[in-house]
C-alpha cells in the first residue's frame, strides 16, 4: 500500500471536454510522485475521457457513487459493473452531500459498499458529523454508528480494497478545515473500530495539507474544491509526497 491516497472529488463539475483539458494537463503535473497514490472522482459523464487520458499515467479513476445492484429497474443509478467496464477502478460512497441531499443512509450507503466491492472495485467510504452533532458531543456516536455499518458490509477478503473518509460536514465546502488535533482524534477513534487507510476530508487546500497530512492516523486527503485546479490538487500532492 502506498504511504499517501490524495482524491480528488470534482462533485458536479466539468464537462467530457473540461475532463480531457484537465487530465491532459495533469498528467505531466504529477510525474513522478513517489509514496503517493493519486485518484481522481469525476462525474459519470466524464470517466470514459478521464480513463482514456490518465490511462498509463498511474492516476486513477473513481466514481462518486455506484448502486448495490448488478443490473435493474433502478431510473437513474449506475452499476459498479457498468464502471468497471469503462476501466473505473473504484467509488466514492455515502458522500456527506449523497447523505443530505439524496437520503442516502448508512443502510443504503452499506449496501453501496458491498455491490462496488462486489465487483471488483475499490471503495472509499465517507463518514463525518454535522455541527449540529459535534456542537451537542455527538461526534463520537455518530462516527461509531456509521463506522459500524460500513465494517457490518465488507468481507474479510475485501477490507484491503477499502479506505475510509473522514469528512466533517461543518468542514466541506465551507473553508473551514478542522484543526490537525480534531482530525487526528477522530482518525483514532475510526482506526480503533476499524483499521483500514484513513483519509482526511474538509476544506483541505495547498496551505493546509502539509499539517493535516502529517497527523499520524492520517494516510491522505479526500480533496472537493482544490482538486477542481491542477495548480492547486498537483500542490496538495506533492505535500503528500513530503508527508510520505
Ligand atoms: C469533498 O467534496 O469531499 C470535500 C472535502 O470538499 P472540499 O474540499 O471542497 O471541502
Amino acid at each position: 500500500m502506498p504511504a499517501m491516497l490524495i482524491a480528488g472529488n470534482w462533485k458536479m463539475y466539468k464537462t467530457a471536454a473540461e475532463t480531457i483539458e484537465f487530465c491532459t494537463e495533469l498528467r505531466p503535473a504529477l510525474e513522478p510522485l513517489d509514496g503517493v497514490e493519486i485518484v481522481v472522482c469525476p462525474p459519470y459523464t466524464s470517466l470514459d475521457e478521464a480513463v482514456r487520458v490518465l490511462a498509463g499515467s498511474g492516476i486513477d479513476v473513481f466514481a462518486q457513487s455506484a448502486h448495490w445492484a448488478k443490473e435493474g429497474a433502478f431510473t437513474g443509478e449506475i452499476s459498479a459493473p457498468m464502471l468497471a467496464e469503462l476501466g473505473v477502478v473504484g467509488s466514492l460512497v455515502a458522500h456527506s452531500e449523497r447523505r443530505q441531499l439524496f437520503a442516502e443512509t448508512d443502510e443504503s450507503s452499506a449496501r453501496r459498499i458491498a455491490g462496488v466491492l462486489d465487483a471488483g472495485l475499490r471503495v472509499i467510504a465517507c463518514v463525518g458529523e454535522t455541527e449540529e452533532e459535534r456542537e451537542a458531543g455527538e461526534t463520537e456516536a455518530v462516527l461509531r454508528r456509521q463506522v459500524e455499518a460500513i465494517r457490518g458490509a465488507v468481507e474479510d477478503d475485501d477490507v484491503h480494497r477499502l479506505t475510509i473518509a473522514y469528512e466533517p460536514v461543518w468542514a466541506i465546502g465551507t473553508g473551514r478545515t478542522a484543526t490537525p488535533e480534531q482530525a487526528e482524534e477522530a482518525h483514532a477513534l475510526i482506526r480503533s473500530l476499524f483499521d483500514v487507510p484513513l483519509l482526511y476530508g474538509g476544506s483541505v487546500k495547498a496551505e493546509n495539507a502539509a499539517e493535516l497530512l502529517s497527523q499520524p492516523d492520517v494516510d491522505g486527503a479526500l480533496v472537493g474544491g482544490a482538486s477542481l485546479e491542477v495548480e492547486s490538487f498537483a500542490a496538495i500532492c506533492e505535500a503528500a509526497a513530503q508527508a510520505a
